[in-house]
């Protein structure tokens, strides 16, 4: 229901879950946030219930990633528990996706990731998503999202973080939003305007069949084969 990403060299887990609570009104069951810990790797933290509980569970850890996503999620296909909270993961755990949405084709990826020798733990839609990067990924992040989107039908907006990619994010939309936040060396990515005003003014509003590879060292947008799409800055001018 809510997604927020952050890149850049600040610690990444206060502001993923500030940004996650500008997005509180839209409603939620469970959240979660994955973040990249040049030491320890890639490590996800979920809690059903309200980002306080999510907090608690996280504590003082993680205090110096300055990469992350963060989920608040309504339940469409699974109940709502710590398992099916958002991210997930792949069984190597080195890919972790949120996804807003549905998968409307899971149940036939299902299958054919399990015949692929992968095995789903949750009872979403989503968890097809990190275990189909995991399968596609072949040295470039972004390219290996751009094989997921031509497997997947329905509505979504993701965003994808790797250890095998460690200085990116990968975002992509489909009939669910998503922005781009563009700080001073430093940047974000989120379903709605709110949860980055409090850093910048200056965002991408993504399209339909948009992606967005976020660096530290920039924002690149294509469409979903990888062509260049001009993007113009838009500003926001009003107060959330
Ligand atoms: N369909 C996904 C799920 O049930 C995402 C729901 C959402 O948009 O929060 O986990």
């Amino acid at each position: 229901c809510g997604i927020v990403g952050y890149i850049g060299r600040r610690p990444a887990v206060p502001i993923l879950v500030k940004g996650l609570k500008k997005l509180e009104y839209r409603g939620y069951d469970s959240a979660g946030v994955a973040v990249l810990d040049e030491e320890d790797g890639l490590f996800a933290c979920k809690s059903v219930g309200k980002l306080a509980a999510l907090e608690e569970k996280l504590g003082d850890d993680y205090a110096r990633t300055s990469v992350g996503i963060g989920h608040t999620r309504w339940a469409t296909h699974g109940r709502p528990s710590d398992l099916n909270a958002h991210p997930h993961q792949d069984c190597t755990g080195e890919f972790a996706v949120v996804h807003n949405g549905i998968i409307e084709n899971y149940l036939e990826l299902r299958d054919w990731l399990s015949e692929q020798g992968h095995r789903l733990i949750s009872e979403t839609d989503t968890e097809v998503l990190p275990h189909l990067v995991e399968h596609f990924y072949a040295g470039d992040l972004a390219a290996a999202v751009r094989q997921v989107l031509t497997k997947i039908r329905g509505a979504f907006a993701l965003v994808v973080l790797s250890r095998k990619d460690p200085d990116r994010l990968v975002a992509a939309r489909k009939d669910s939003p998503l922005v781009v936040g563009l700080g001073d060396g430093e940047f974000f990515v989120a379903s709605d305007i709110p949860a980055v005003l409090d850093y910048t003014r200056k965002t991408y509003i993504l399209a339909d069949g948009e992606m967005a590879v976020v660096s530290v060292n920039g924002v690149k947008i294509t469409d979903f084969q990888g062509n260049p799409r001009e993007k113009e800055v838009f500003e926001v001018k009003w107060d959330a």
